[in-house]
């Protein structure tokens, strides 16, 4: 398990996939670099993986420094 620092508070897979969703995910994939900037602070970004239900896949990118957040379905 990887953890990392956002925001100040070390996160694991699934509770980034939380900061993202708003609820936490049913399974969550490791973290890892996303290849991209924050649009709003120039932070790290990273990524992670997860089902919010049985049949739904998401890509969730966050922003280590600030509130930042994205998602793709
Ligand atoms: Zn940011």
């Amino acid at each position: 398990m990887t953890n990392r620092v956002v925001e100040g508070r070390m996160v694991t897979s699934e509770t980034l996939a939380e900061l993202i969703e708003g609820e936490r995910p049913m399974e969550a994939t490791e973290i890892e670099d996303a290849d991209r900037e924050c649009p709003e602070c120039d932070g790290n970004v990273i990524s992670v993986g997860y089902m919010p239900s049985v049949t739904a896949f998401v890509t969730g990118y966050k922003c280590q420094d600030c509130e930042w957040s994205d998602k793709q379905e």
